[in-house]
């Protein structure tokens, strides 16, 4: 067993909780009234019927050894309701105020919650699962606070990450919602809040998992990588065996990931530059594809996702999964947050797991094809133009003026399109990714676009969809720049590779 600080309760204080356990009446056909397919019934959520609150047998999860014993139930508590940071960070051995007693299977570590979730199931009995994820046992119709750490760690070193969990009264699929797998990006964070704090348990149909900082690491330094130096985004799904990033990648993939039938990645620009609000995804796969037509009027950029990226891994792994890029690292911006939360509410609509969120909008057009205009000269940039700007060739996109030499060089837009990311003023080098431009395009003509990217890229192999003068090497995963370094590199490479950044 691996060590984990979660929080489990005891959880019998609610009649309610009971009742939500034994409730299994429906079963998961009626998943199938959601806009989306799901192949594989998520691992967490179990077929079989609870007559207690005990079942006799776990489910068996697709990932990572199952404890023989029954998972201790999962405390209800108002997602909302705000807790002392105690609470969350060092539950006491037991609480006196729960009536553990109740509890056939204690655990060391019950939950201080300061209350029990009041709305317990009334007289109908919920029809949802119970959602066994990360040791415990989510009932339907009820909401939690669970934690992942990696299971690679000495005492003390990673804090653990909260994993929020409403699961619903009905059945219905299991959506994801993990932000800050880069530690920097913040407005992802927000976002996650936003949508799974006004959630009712009461009346969703299925469940959504809200992992708001999936980098604890790089957040609490303000950086994008992990300790090492490594993009944790560059490792999905990671191995057990591996560096110490592939390793978290592979908790994470195997503890939360492998739980969801579709996951919206949240992300935003990078190294000061920002985005606009934009769907990425494999529009190759139609389940994808599927998903990314759930967000209301949301720019859709066709990527097949770098390798090692959660969404692309898990995409391989049979489960849909967009990233939702909006804004620039290290800020919060209002706009960016609202069109997040919009079209995730949107999304939760059309899956059919929420009805009372309007839909949204006319779809925004979908870009095949994207490229960068770099600045060719060093300086400091200022745009001409703004994000979401319709450009055509030739239009002056901004300038680049060296602050010694007074010389300034312009540069002029190589293509039509639609500017969906963009560097903020700042003083740039030679080659900087300063202007993504979408370019619409016929759906035959989808581009296998680069993946990778690495402005310092040594090799970068050629991309062919991308003919302009400025070398745009690079073109739609997410942030465009990466560390040059490998996935999985020896240890010994590892921190020399990343030097230049953060
Ligand atoms: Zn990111």
């Amino acid at each position: 067993m691996r060590h984990r600080s979660l929080s489990f309760s005891l959880l019998f204080v609610l009649s309610g909780s009971v009742a939500a356990a034994a409730a299994t009446s429906v079963m998961d056909e009626s998943s199938e009234a959601v806009v989306i397919q799901y192949p594989t019934e998520p691992s967490g959520v179990t077929e079989q019927s609870q007559e207690s609150a005990t079942p006799q047998e776990s489910t068996q999860r697709e990932a990572g050894e199952q404890p023989e014993k029954p998972m201790p139930k999962a405390k209800s508590i108002e997602l909302d309701k705000p807790v002392t940071e105690r609470d969350l960070v060092a539950p006491p051995e037991s609480d006196a105020t729960e009536p553990s007693a109740a509890s056939p299977v204690p655990r060391s570590q019950p939950k201080p919650q300061p209350k029990p979730q009041p709305e317990a199931p009334q007289t109908e009995k919920p029809a949802g699962h119970p959602l066994q994820l990360l040791g415990a046992e989510v009932p339907a119709g009820t909401s939690t606070r669970l934690a992942w750490s990696p299971s690679q760690h000495f005492e003390g070193v990673y804090s653990a990450t909260p994993v929020l969990v409403v699961n619903g009264a009905e059945t219905g699929p299991t959506l994801c919602l993990t932000a800050a797998i880069h530690g920097d990006e913040l407005n992802g964070i927000e976002t996650v809040r936003r949508v799974m704090y006004n959630l009712n348990p009461q009346t969703l149909k299925g469940a959504v998992i809200g992992v708001p900082i999936v980098n604890m690491q790089g957040f609490h330094r303000s950086s994008r990588y992990l300790t090492d130096r490594r993009d944790l985004n560059r490792h999905f799904p990671g191995d057990k065996n591996g560096s110490s990033a592939s390793r978290i990648a592979r908790s994470f993939f195997d503890e939360v990931v492998v739980h969801c039938n579709a996951i919206v990645d949240l992300h935003t620009g990078s190294f000061y530059r920002t985005n606009l609000p934009q769907l990425r995804g494999d529009l190759k796969n139609p389940k994808v594809v599927k998903l990314t037509k759930g967000f209301g009027s949301t720019v859709v950029l066709h990527s097949d996702g770098a390798k090692g990226t959660l969404r692309r891994a898990a995409v391989e792994a049979g489960i849909p999964t967009v990233t939702l890029e909006a804004g620039a690292p290290m800020v919060l911006d209002e706009r960016s947050v609202s069109h997040s939360v919009k079209g995730i509410r949107t999304l939760l609509n059309q899956l059919g797991m929420v009805s009372k969120f309007r839909l949204w909008g006319d779809p925004e057009p979908v870009y095949y094809n994207s490229t960068w205009q770099r600045a060719t000269t060093g300086g400091i940039i200022f745009s001409k133009v703004e994000l979401g700007s319709t450009v055509s060739k030739g239009d002056l996109l901004g300038t680049v003026t060296n602050p010694i030499t007074n010389v300034r060089k312009e540069i002029r837009s190589l293509y039509n399109g639609r500017i969906l990311g963009m560097a903020m003023n700042q003083v740039v080098q030679p080659g900087f990714a300063a202007y993504h431009i979408g370019i619409q395009a016929p759906e035959e003509q989808i581009s296998a676009p680069e993946e990778v990217t690495a402005e310092a890229e040594p090799a970068p192999t050629e991309d062919n969809t991308n003919a302009g003068g400025t070398q745009p090497q690079e073109t739609t995963e997410e942030e465009a720049v990466e560390t040059p370094q490998a996935i999985d590199a020896p240890p010994a490479e590892e921190r020399d590779e990343a030097s230049e950044e953060d």
